[in-house]
């Protein structure tokens, strides 16, 4: 089957186009054929294309909306132009997985797109204002193009952490405010953290029972969690709570604006005011000895470091640390100094086998740690469409 995998954002349209079905799934033998991007959509949009040959192909095109700019992806791999024998017409494509980074409490696994998962989805909007808001233009786009006949289907990035126990999926606040509006704990990034979960368990040859680590989700946006008996635990990202009326007040701003602030304009961008590019970063330090750079790299990795060390004492110690996401997988410097300190936990980091591990899957602690350490790159769109290929023939989710 050809997977169609969207993950639809403000402006833009993530796809990859995955061949797999239940034997290639137990096989491990799904293959891409095509991943891309639109950009700038509602406008001169941009289409970035990356075959499984590694040929890249920039097309421009004035795309108003996210439905124009599926149709025109599809359009353009179904021609000629782009070469995938496998797909000439909308029709070769068998089913579609989405994206939805918040499922509530109702979803705990990924769901076939009905109108009254659909609504739910909607119903979630509240949690996720930002973001839900996008996976429903996604899927309405994908009605629009492919018509009710070809399956969609729901991955949530919630569902992973459904387990949570209450306690820790609790704030300390009112009772009464988790009734009546859901305030809870929901946990972010869980298809990531389901696929490394999954591939360390298959690297180790372990249960999910079996399967206890801190991951470190280090990306655009970063979280961690402690995934305990293969389910998870935890994640990061707080700030003191009193601080958002203090800023609003004292920059006279809404808080929505405040919200903005959090979310756009911190993390190590604010604190360098330079970018959020962790490469950059490591650059203005090594070249010019920047000093905001140095400070904000040493607040993301003390952050890192305290989570890992809270969810050591929660889990009642774990067997591996597991490093995802752009910088956990490229960044030996800021995965080295993550684990500084951590002998008292028993991991002895291999200096040279952390090095040498950019961008793949490797083990980076000594043989002779107690606690392992990994890089594991993760793969959400793998993993959206093999859920998608499980959710459509009913193939229950795997132990
Ligand atoms: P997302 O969380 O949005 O999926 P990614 O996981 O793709 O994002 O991470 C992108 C980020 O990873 C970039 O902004 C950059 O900061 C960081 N990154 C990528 N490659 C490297 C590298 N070689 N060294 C340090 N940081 C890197």
């Amino acid at each position: 089957m050809n997977i169609l995998v969207l993950n639809s954002g403000s402006s833009t349209l993530k796809f990859q186009i995955i061949a797999t079905d239940m034997d290639r799934i137990r096989g491990n033998t799904d293959e891409w054929l095509l991943r891309g991007e639109v950009e700038k959509i509602g406008g001169e949009a941009i289409v970035t294309v990356q075959k499984s040959d590694g040929l890249k192909q920039k097309i421009a095109a004035s795309l108003r909306d996210v439905p124009a700019a599926l149709d025109f992806v599809i359009r353009w791999v179904a021609s000629n132009n782009s070469g995938i024998t496998q797909i000439s017409s909308a029709a070769d494509i068998h089913a579609v997985g989405h994206r939805v980074v918040h499922g509530g409490e109702r979803f705990t696994e990924s769901a076939v797109i009905t109108d009254e998962v659909l609504k739910e989805i909607e119903s979630c909007i509240d949690l996720a204002p930002l973001h839900n808001p996008n996976s429903i233009k996604g899927i309405l786009a994908g009605r629009d193009v492919f018509g009710h006949k070809i399956p969609q289907v729901a991955v949530f990035d919630t569902a992973f952490h459904h387990a949570l126990p209450e306690h820790s999926y609790l704030y300390a606040i009112p009772y009464d405010l988790y009734l009546r509006y859901r305030i809870r704990r929901y946990g972010f990034h869980g298809t990531s953290y389901r696929y490394v979960a999954h591939r360390y368990r298959t690297l180790r040859n372990l249960t999910r029972q079996q399967t206890n680590i801190v991951a470190l989700h280090l990306g655009n946006g970063c979280s961690a969690a402690a995934i305990r008996g293969g389910y998870s635990g935890t994640r990061s990202g707080d700030v003191d709570p009193a601080i958002l009326s203090f800023i609003a007040a004292k920059e006279g701003l809404s808080h929505d604006e405040v919200e903005t602030l959090l979310n756009n304009k911190s993390g190590l961008l604010g604190i360098s005011c330079l970018t959020n590019d962790m490469r950059v970063l490591q650059c203005e330090l090594t070249e010019h000895d920047n000093p905001r750079a140095r400070l904000a790299i040493e607040i993301f990795c003390h952050r890192a470091r305290k989570y890992i060390g809270a969810f050591l004492a929660v889990m009642g110690g774990a067997d591996a640390i597991v490093f995802t996401g752009g910088i956990g997988e490229n960044s030996s410097a800021i995965r080295a100094r993550i684990c500084e300190g951590f002998e008292w936990a028993g991991l002895a980091l291999d200096e040279v086998k952390n090095k040498n591990a950019v961008g793949h899957e490797a083990v980076i602690s000594r043989e002779d740690s107690r606690l392992a350490a990994y890089v594991i790159p993760t793969d959400e769109e793998l993993l959206i469409a093999r859920d998608t290929v499980r959710c459509i023939l009913g193939e229950p989710h795997p132990t």
